[in-house]
């Protein structure tokens, strides 16, 4: 019995075992979206090129969790870059609070609002005079 070193590159054995049961699982997932044609309509949204790892359901969870932030994230920034264009101003124009509009967060509360981010400024929304 020889025990293999990690660095040791994966036998065709090994390969062949890993391919096949990769093709096991898509077999039988092409055969569950054939019955469920949303489920394959839901995936095609998916880009699963921000994956790592397995496509089980923490894997999921990880994107899902991702894609909120990110929608989140390009929401507040967007919301941002309206308030400042509509004031006639460039990027990085100073709030009434005197701290740059990239100061402030970038993460809309729920009632709409982008509170400055540096701590100790007591400013509740990016407002530009
Ligand atoms: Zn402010
Ligand atoms: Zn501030």
């Amino acid at each position: 019995m020889t025990s293999s070193r990690p660095a040791d590159p994966p036998t065709y054995a090994q390969q062949q075992l890993r391919a096949g049961t990769m093709a096991a699982g898509l077999r039988h997932f092409l055969q569950y979206i054939q019955r469920e044609p949303a489920v394959g309509q839901a995936l095609a949204l998916i880009d699963l090129s921000e994956l790592r790892g397995p496509l089980d359901e923490a894997g999921l969870q990880s994107l899902l969790h991702e894609a909120e932030t990110e929608r989140d994230r390009c929401a507040a920034l967007a919301e941002r870059d309206t308030r400042r264009t509509e004031a006639g101003l460039a990027h990085g124009a100073a709030c009434t609070c005197g701290h740059s509009d990239t100061l402030h967060t970038r993460h809309l509360t729920e009632d709409h609002r982008l509170p400055c981010a540096h701590p100790d400024c007591l400013c509740h929304d990016l407002a530009f005079v």
